[in-house]
């Protein structure tokens, strides 16, 4: 049975800043340029998370007013995603471990209370090869990063998968993904 929950309603909230205090370029103290609001719809219920965006306030700094997400960010939803990368990686498992779907993805997806359309599920399953594509093609570079250098410092920092392979490497990948905010 279909929830009658407003698609906008929030039911938790979480507040995001970011981990790096001072600029990388110049190393003066970064300052909380504002808050932003996004809503993320994930398995677990809709957040609305609070995020703070800072910058450099110091005029010669080649990052002067330059702004930056919190890196949490990324461990929720790709840049301008509505859903959140549990639900991505849900439905890659169900789509490429157990062969489902879209419209029996669509189908569960709606049995556990996510108002989300049958499109909006094809969108996500493309998000997710995205993300398996991507990894394949970091995995190429680092190897060859690893082969210049010898050796490679990796740091994720990516939520406990809970189902198949998939799910990890969609946060591997995810991990990858963050450099671009
Ligand atoms: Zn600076």
């Amino acid at each position: 049975m279909a929830r009658r929950t407003p698609k906008s309603e929030a039911q938790f909230t979480a507040s995001l800043r970011p981990l790096q205090r001072t600029c990388p370029q110049c190393g003066n103290p970064l300052w909380i340029a504002y808050h932003t609001r996004r809503k993320i719809v994930t398995l677990e219920g809709i957040f609305q998370l609070r995020i703070a965006i800072s910058q450099c306030h110091t005029p010669t700094c080649a990052r002067y007013h330059v702004r930056s997400h919190p890196e949490e960010e990324g461990r929720w939803a790709l840049p301008h995603g509505e859903f959140g990368l549990d639900i991505i990686a849900l439905i890659g498992f169900w789509r490429f471990q157990e062969h489902r779907s879209v419209p029996e993805m669509h189908q569960r997806l709606q049995a556990r209370g996510l108002v989300i359309s049958g499109r909006a599920v094809t969108h996500l399953l493309h998000r997710y090869e995205e993300l398996v594509s991507l990894h394949v093609t970091d995995r190429v570079r680092i190897a060859a990063r690893l082969h210049e250098q010898g050796q490679v410092i990796l740091a994720l920092d990516g939520l406990q998968p809970d189902v198949g392979h998939e799910v990890r490497l969609s946060w591997c990948a995810t991990a990858c993904l963050k450099k671009s905010f």
